[in-house]
């Protein structure tokens, strides 16, 4: 890198050319109602995977795609460094989905590596702008990333959310296969930062430009069934009636309330609740609960599952009932890196953008990064939280702001290399 570090602080990303990106990927895959729908390894995610590798071959930077269909923007250090800083995140929407989730987090680390090469800067460190294959779901989830760290099995590909044919006419438009995946581990990162728009209010709520995260949540759901007796709805006198319900409604309740006022800013949730025989005049023999909670934290985690499996034995003996629980397989928290939330943090103060951290209460690539390499993420502010949704929208100045503090996080990351 140039000694001169007065044209380094100095350095700005081209703002013009990101937000012209930013449109012009947004018609691939456009839906009529302003928003796109470019499915994992689809026709449009296809064009759009095709759109980014013309963008990088156009920018004379150099591309690479792994065996799991991610893409790179590379800027080569000299002599390439056996290690590389990576950033992106994800060319791929859900269904009828926003134009910023994903797209903007790839198009920041791909315009930071431009401003860099045209700035005539050769990082001391190899630097990569990754497009992560089916982040959305539409084929597993994470899929991208799960296979660079290893986490891919072929016991995954039998649990797709597509069927195994279409499993492979997919893999073989991108170029890819099931044993390529397989074989995408990767061994050479140093360390790896997401920019993602914040899907919440949180940012907006407290006039607040950057949000550095320091943790993803965890997720535990369990299966829950309170067993009563069914009895006749008029006949039998309510002190005496074993009503499934009441325990149910009484533990969505008090957990709500203990939640809030122990875990914040962790989260529980009952989402489905189901009453049988199921009748107006049947008090309610059996309730089915679906309990679900997220902390970003594993030992608080713990103690919150203790603390509500606890809760539901009361419940139960409070209303003379028995209670059944069946814990599904975790989604373990992630805690980001304390490096590379710092290198955000300074590049942040030296934009002169305010920031504080919070935690991601949505599932990101960088989980599953942040397994083999230091790891970090930021948010930028989503108007009105609104995500998933062709509305979903963040200002031009946002994006711009995510854009710089790209740039000099991945420039702060590299200092700490040479
Ligand atoms: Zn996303």
């Amino acid at each position: 890198m140039p000694t001169d570090t007065g044209q380094i602080t100095m350095l700005r990303i081209n703002e013009d050319r990101l937000l012209t990106d930013l449109r012009e990927l947004a018609q691939i895959g456009a839906t009529a109602d302003g928003g796109v729908d470019r499915q994992a390894l689809t026709a449009n995610d296809i064009a759009a995977r095709e759109w980014y590798r013309r963008k990088i071959a156009a920018a004379g930077l150099d591309y690479a795609m792994d065996g799991a269909g991610n893409q790179s923007a590379i800027l080569l250090s000299d002599p390439p460094s056996a290690k590389r800083i990576l950033a992106g995140s994800h060319l791929d929407s859900v269904p009828n989905g926003g134009r910023y989730d994903g797209s903007l987090g790839v198009l920041v680390a791909f315009e930071a590596l431009r401003t860099l090469k045209d700035a005539g800067i050769t990082p001391p460190v190899t630097l990569e702008a990754v497009n992560f294959t089916d982040e959305e779901s539409a084929i597993m989830g994470l899929m991208g990333s799960k296979a660079v760290v290893g986490q891919l099995t072929m016991a995954d590909f039998e649990r797709s959310r597509v069927d195994v044919d279409e499993l492979i006419r997919r893999f073989s438009a991108a170029g890819i296969s099931r044993e390529s995946m397989l074989a995408a581990t990767r061994d050479d990162v140093l360390a790896w930062v997401e920019l993602h728009i914040e899907q919440g209010t949180r940012l907006e709520d407290s006039d607040v430009d950057i949000g550095v995260v320091d943790a993803i949540v965890g997720i535990r759901s369990i299966h829950v069934t309170f067993r009563g007796e069914a009895a006749h709805a008029g006949a039998k006198p309510m002190a005496l009636r074993r009503d499934a319900l009441w325990g149910a409604a009484t533990f969505a309740l008090r957990a709500r309330e203990h939640v809030m006022r122990h875990y914040s800013p962790g989260v529980c949730n009952v989402g489905k609740i189901s009453a049988k025989p199921g009748a107006f005049n049947i008090v309610p023999a059996e309730v089915y609960c679906a309990l679900e909670f997220r902390h970003g934290s594993e030992p608080e985690m713990d103690q919150m599952q203790a603390d509500l499996i606890g809760m539901l034995e009361a419940c139960a003996a409070e209303f003379r009932l028995s209670v059944t629980y069946d814990a599904t397989p975790p989604v373990i928290s992630a805690s980001m890196s304390e490096t590379v939330m710092d290198a955000i943090e300074r590049a942040a103060d030296k934009l002169e953008l305010s920031h504080r951290r919070m935690l991601s209460f949505a599932g990101h690539d960088t989980q599953n990064v942040a397994t083999i390499a230091p790891a970090a993420m930021y948010f930028v502010p989503s108007v009105k939280g609104i995500s998933h949704n062709p509305k979903e929208l963040t200002s031009d100045a946002d994006c711009v702001n995510g854009a710089n503090l790209m740039l000099h996080t991945l420039l702060g990351l590299c200092e700490g290399q040479s």
